[in-house]
């Protein structure tokens, strides 16, 4: 008789769970969606190359030459972080040059290889982790 109950139970047990999930999935994506589609409250991920200070900077796409003065120890030696996503590292550019500057096309110091290197935007990541799921 008991075993009986939990039989006809089961599937209202299961249909319950599958629309909790869906509603999780739901509201993840639709997250994600609102940060992707949102570019203009995401800051650049600066670094210093002088006190190593990480600092965030708004997106301005006058000074892409230039570096930014380092909220911390006042040098202008804020440069874009660089972020490696095959090894999920990230690390502050190579400067090469006189006045120094940074190598446009940086190696990830763990894997060696440029291909997956890029700005870092952790928002950017951080979405595209959770729609990936
Ligand atoms: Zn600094
Ligand atoms: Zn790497």
């Amino acid at each position: 008789m008991s075993s009986e109950d939990r039989n006809t139970n089961l599937p209202k047990v299961l249909l319950a769970l599958s629309v909790f999930a869906a509603a999780i999935i739901v509201y993840y994506v639709q997250r994600g969606d609102a940060v992707v589609a949102d570019p203009s409250n995401v800051g650049r991920n600066l670094v210093c190359s002088s006190c190593q200070a990480e600092f965030k900077s708004p997106i301005n796409l006058d000074d892409s030459g230039s570096a930014i003065a380092c909220p911390k120890c006042g040098a202008a030696a804020g440069w874009p972080l660089q972020y490696c996503s095959a090894c999920d590292l990230k690390f502050p550019p190579p400067l090469i040059g006189d006045p120094p500057r940074p190598a446009p096309m940086p190696q990830c110091p763990k894997c060696g290889s440029n291909k997956s290197v890029g700005a870092y935007v952790p928002e950017f990541f951080e979405a595209m982790k959770e729609t990936g799921q």
